[in-house]
Parts: C-alpha cells; structure tokens; sequence
C-alpha cells in the first residue's frame, strides 16, 4: 500500500516536474479530432488548386474576397475592421485585418511561404534526341533529384510574350490531359550509375522532360519530334520556341493530395512545405470575428525555397512596404510599428522518421501528431543563418499555446550538425519585429509526396488562431 502511494507521487511528480510530449489523438477530443479531418479536406483542396507561387497566390486572394477582403489602395482610408490584401505581382500577397489599435502597438503578423521544390524549364529548353523531344530543366530548391524521375509530372506556369499577352499553362492534372516525365536508367544497366554518389545519382543536367516523340513527318529531315512537339505548341498556345525565353513553366507532380494510411490520419501531397503553414494562416486570418484589438497580418511569399531572394521573397522590402502604408492610416513611424510587432514565421519542420533516427536528436525532434512545432532557431554550423528567438518572446508564445489549449512541442531540425535550414524567420527579426518560428512537422520533406499529420495540421491553424487574438 504504501508502496502504490510512492509510486503514484512519483507519477504526480513527473507529470508536474517533466516536459513531456502529448500525442494530439490521445489528448484530443473525439469532437475536436472529427474537425481537424474536416478542416483538413479544406486543406487538400487549397493544395490542389495551388501547386505553384502563381496559383497559391490566386487561390489565396479567392479565398479572401470570399472572406470579405478587397484590395488594399494605398493612400486610402481605412477603419478598424477593414479587410485588405495586397498582391505582389500575382506570386505572393499579404492580408490584413485593420485592428482597433491599428498598428500603433505593433501587428501580429504570420508568414508563410507558397513556394515549393519543383523543376523550373530553361529558357531555351526544347530539343530532339534520339528521336524523342524534350524540355530542360533547372531545379528549383534542395530537391534529392532521384524522386523526381519516373513520377507523372503536370507543367503549370505561364508565358509572357513579347506583344504583352500572358498565356497560363496548366496541363497534366486532368487525367484526360497527356503527362510527363523525367526517365531514369533500367536497373539492368544501371552499374556505373549506382556507383555515382547519391547526390549525382541523377544529375542536374539529366533532369530532363520527355515531352513526345512522333516526328511533324516521315521523311529525313532532323528534328522531325522538336518541330512536331513545336506544331502542337503553335497551335494551342501561339507560340514559337523563342516565347519559352520569357517563360515561367513549372513541372509538379501530377497527382493530387490525399489521404494516408488505414486510418487516414495523414496527408500526402506535394507542395506541403510551406502551404500546409500557408493555408492554416489563411484559414486563421480570414476567420477573424469582428474587429481586432491588433491589426493582423499574413504575409505568404514566394522564392523561400531558393534563399527569399527576388521582390516576391520576404528578403525583399514587400512587407515592409505593407507596413508602411499601414502605419501611414496610424500616422506613426514605420520602425514604431515595425519594433512593436509580433511574428510567427510559419514553416514546416522535419517530421522525426523511424526509419531514419540518425539524424535526429529526440529530446530536440518534431514528433508525428504531437502538434504544432515551436523552433527558436533554425540555422546550421553553430546556429549561423537564423533567427533565434528571445528567451521572454519564447515565453509569450509558449504562454498563449498553453492557454488556448494548442498540443505543442519544441523542436529544431535535426542534429547537431547533422545539416539545416532556414526560413523566412530571419529577414523578419531583421527589421525589428520579434519572430519565432513555428510550424507542421513533414516527413519525406521536399520529396514529390510529402505527409503530414492531421492533427498537427489543426493544432498549428489553432495556434495562428491564438496568436492573432492576442493584444499588445
Ligand atoms: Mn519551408
Ligand atoms: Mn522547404
């Protein structure tokens, strides 16, 4: 007897002393799980419709004039509770919600980005080789370029021509539709190629889309398959070979999100990092009752994956500027507004594999279903390129989860060392506002077909939830 006793005050004491991860289906009502599956069918949809910058972007702002927001004009006037976006060249946008103290406390701003690992066609990309036409690549973000090949690809972009007219592409989705693809070597003759190492195990320069392969005509001449191949392109699209200069064309996965496992608890998809944050943000900002106490903001960038460089990216001024005019209706300085604000840097995190634990260090890994991810740094080589967020800031956030009921669990990337990341957390923190990031755990990350978990989907659309319901 007395020994049960002991036993149970140890349990009690642990319970109260130790930092102990929650698994969110366990913890999680039967009620609260059936909305996180619900929510997450709104999720896939978003996925779908969005498999680049470009259609995130639009999808995005549909959402939001659904959502009661118009486009923001800058200069003029806007009263608490107004609903505004800002489109930035149809690649990234940021909304807000104008709140009762406008900016003059600073904002609560979440970012995300809408841009994913992808192959992106060159410039000059098409040719004829071995009687098949094909289209040049050049890969977009850290891809393991061996999951690219033999998978169906859809291209999705858009091609500028030189009298001013835009042409959008998106073939490949529809079954209905022809796919593509990039091919790989038989095993039977793949020797020399197995002894390449893994990161040339598929080359840049052969990440290259079958694109056809039946000549204009039979007769001698060459480049029957280009000139065929460009025939057709002439007719659909009025282009000749010189408009893939001034092209954006972006091969993706072809196949759509959906549900994984018996049990259906996970999402696989492409294009998860960074949307799976993108859409829960979305979801959170667009959701927002009545009328703040702190104007809101979501910022959803484009180039993340390529070092947010460009004037889509947030290493640009975009925000800024956004801010800008919104501290404009406040009449207060842009840097006032700027030190007196709030981040969230929404962005995935590296799920902990089983299969692979090497890697990760499991006191500091992001478990499947054990919620939102909270990551005070990210960074490599002694935390170099990132953010790291403040002890006090790290407490106000930890704070509101706890509050709001959010399963959290802190995390970085993985070992010691072991590689790393950034995200958009540090061009943020660098114009004065205090920013932590926080995110999804994905496994198989920038794979053809990432998988998240749905509960933790739910947990980090109730954090961004939370974070833009506090004041001050
Ligand atoms: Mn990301
Ligand atoms: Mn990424």
């Amino acid at each position: 007897m007395a020994k049960e006793t002991e036993n149970k005050k140890i349990k009690e004491l642990k319970e109260k002393l130790f930092f102990e991860k929650k698994n969110a289906c366990k913890t999680m009502s039967g009620a609260e799980i059936k909305k996180a599956d619900t929510f997450c069918e709104g999720y896939k949809a978003f996925l779908d419709a969005g498999k680049t910058e470009r259609e995130a972007c639009f999808e995005t702002v549909k959402i939001a004039k659904k959502a009661g927001f118009s486009e923001f004009v800058p200069g003029e006037k806007y009263s608490a509770g107004a609903r505004v976006y800002a489109d930035n060249r149809g690649k990234a946008v940021m909304l807000a919600v104008i709140g009762k103290n406008g900016v003059k406390n600073g904002a609560n701003i979440i970012a995300a980005h809408i841009d994913s690992p992808r192959m992106d066609m060159k410039q000059n990309p098409l040719y004829e080789d071995g009687g098949l036409a094909y289209l040049k690549t050049h890969y977009y973000g850290g891809i393991k370029k061996y999951q690219w090949t033999a998978v169906p690809l859809a291209l999705h972009g858009v091609i500028a021509k030189s009298d001013g007219g835009v042409i959008a592409v998106k073939i490949g989705e529809d079954g209905k539709e022809p796919a593509f693809c990039v091919t790989d070597l038989l095993p039977h003759l793949a020797d020399a190629q197995y002894k390449r190492p893994a990161n040339q195990l598929i080359k840049g320069e052969e990440l290259n889309i079958l694109i056809g392969s039946r000549p204009f005509k039979s007769g001698g001449d060459s480049d029957g398959a280009k000139l065929g191949i460009m025939k057709i392109l002439n007719d659909k699209y009025g282009i000749t070979e010189r408009d893939f200069v001034s092209a954006e064309l972006e091969a993706v996965p072809a196949f759509k999100a959906r549900d994984v496992g018996f049990d259906r608890s996970l999402i696989g998809s492409y294009g998860q990092d960074d949307r799976v944050c993108a859409y829960t943000a979305l979801k959170a900002i667009t959701e927002i009752g009545g009328v703040p106490e702190t104007t809101a903001v979501c910022a959803l960038a484009d180039k993340e994956e390529i070092g947010s460089y460009g004037n889509t990216g947030l290493g640009s001024r975009m925000l800024e500027y956004f801010m800008n005019d919104l501290a404009d209706l406040d009449n207060i300085p842009l840097r006032r507004a700027l030190s007196a604000s709030k981040c969230l840097s929404a962005d995935v995190s590296a799920g902990f594999d089983p299969t692979f634990p090497d890697v990760s260090e499991k006191q500091n890994a992001a478990y499947m279903n054990c919620g939102a991810v909270l990551s005070k740094f990210f960074g490599s080589r002694g935390k170099a390129g990132t953010n790291d967020a403040s002890a006090e800031y790290t407490a106000e956030i930890r704070r509101m989860l706890e509050e709001n009921g959010v399963i959290w669990q802190t995390a970085e990337l993985g070992k010691v060392d072991a590689g790393g990341a950034g995200t958009v957390a540090l061009f943020i923190s660098g114009i004065g506002v205090d920013t932590i990031d926080m995110g999804v755990p994905v496994l198989s990350m920038h794979s053809p077909f990432e998988i998240t978990a749905k509960t933790d989907i739910y947990m980090a659309y109730k954090a961004f939830a939370a974070f833009y319901a506090r004041n001050g």
